[in-house]
């Protein structure tokens, strides 16, 4: 889960939400898509009636197969592919050797005027499984449970790792993991997720494409291409950074506490996920030291700037944010406990309107003010690790 932002430049940042799902506005085929062929004219009447409301009620309408145990608890999964762009159906094609499954690619994209460039969103593989007795006579399936079933696997507590061919298994991180989990759970006394699937990869674009997604944004630049991502509502982990593997801890706070506490807020999902977790595979100690750098370097950025994803030096900014939000959550787990903490999860709004209500979870913030307050407060935190 992620920063949530409404430009597509960081739509990457955006956690994955279900009943969020768009439809597409317009729904056109591409080149070779040949309706007089009985399979084709099938699957993109499917693929049409699935479009104009891809949300969790296409199990029930029959439009979304339940084959699999994934498919049957969650249907869609990859559902930052519904934001409301055209999509241009690409290809109908067998999957497999067969005539019972074939793959749908979809291209998510807006042209925004003629004779321009079409802004892409996704390239999405969805599979069409033969389903005689449904409205259409197949229904739609999610990738993942097809792409991953030869892959080799390993269990840990209640967490399965899946390994994509080439990753290398480390026995000892897989049962850190499982005992973080545990111990996450412990210390908010949530219900822990009956079982959690993990997808041990390359890089992103690895654990995207299992997903379905053979493209999606991930910014630009150095920092990019390898991180973690996480989807709460299935219980699933996507490790996209072999020099991290399977203590992605981050994306495992997320899958344990998301589901129960369910917070409207970034400032307290990612602070707690950053706080125990640590961010992009390093631990809280080494964020905090850097958002101190930051703040030196940066003496009249504010922490509103910070967290309204305003300030300056792009990645390093970027860190800047998440760092702030555990900082706001250490320094309320350092006052008020767990219990100050839950009371926080339950605040909503804005970035603004967090900062706003902040004094009521870490006390007044004398004459130095919220900025004053947020630097004094790093400085403490990146000299006391
Ligand atoms: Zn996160």
């Amino acid at each position: 889960m992620w920063h949530s932002a409404a430009t597509v430049g960081l739509l990457l940042l955006a956690p994955i939400v279900i009943g969020a799902q768009a439809p597409a506005p317009a729904v056109g085929l591409g080149f070779g898509i040949d309706t007089t062929i009985a399979e084709v004219h099938d699957i993109v009447a499917l693929t049409r009636a699935y479009l104009a409301n891809p949300d969790s009620t296409a199990r029930r309408r029959g439009l979304w197969s339940v084959g699999t145990k994934l498919d049957a608890r969650f249907g869609d999964l990859v559902t930052n592919a519904y934001q409301g762009f055209n999509v241009t159906i690409l290809a109908v094609t067998p999957a497999f050797p067969g005539d019972s499954v074939y793959a749908v690619k979809l291209l998510h994209a807006n042209s925004p005027k003629t004779g321009e460039p079409v802004s892409a969103l996704a390239l999405e593989r969805l599979f069409a499984v033969r389903a005689s007795g449904s409205p259409f006579g197949w229904q739609l399936a999610g990738a993942l449970p097809r792409l991953t079933r030869d892959w080799a696997r390993r269990n840990a507590g209640r967490i399965t790792f899946w390994y994509a061919p080439g990753q290398i298994q480390s026995p000892s991180k897989a049962r850190e993991t499982a005992t973080f989990v545990d111990s996450v759970g412990r210390l908010f006394s949530v219900r822990l997720p009956e079982h959690i699937d993990a997808y041990v990869t390359a890089s992103t674009d690895e654990a995207w494409r299992t997903m379905g997604l053979d493209f999606f944004p991930d910014g630009s630049g150095p920092e990019t291409g390898f991180g973690g991502r996480s989807i709460p509502r299935a219980g699933i982990v996507l490790i996209g950074d072999p020099r991290v593997g399977e203590d992605y801890l981050h994306e495992f706070v997320h899958v344990v506490l998301s589901p129960t506490l369910n917070s409207r807020t970034a400032a307290f999902n990612e602070g707690v996920a950053v706080w125990l977790g640590g961010h992009d595979g390093h631990p809280v100690t080494e964020m905090y030291t850097l958002l101190h750098k930051y703040q030196l370097a940066h003496p009249d950025v504010t922490i509103a700037q910070v967290l309204g994803g305003n300030s300056p030096g792009g990645s390093e900014a970027s860190n800047a944010m998440y760092t702030t939000d555990a900082v706001i959550v250490e320094a309320i787990f350092h006052r008020t406990g767990i219990p100050g903490l839950l009371r926080f999860a339950n605040v909503t709004g804005s970035a603004t309107e967090v900062l706003a209500r902040l004094h009521e979870f870490i006390g007044p913030t004398d004459t130095r003010g919220i900025d004053g307050w947020w630097r004094a407060e790093t400085e403490r935190l990146a000299k006391a690790h």
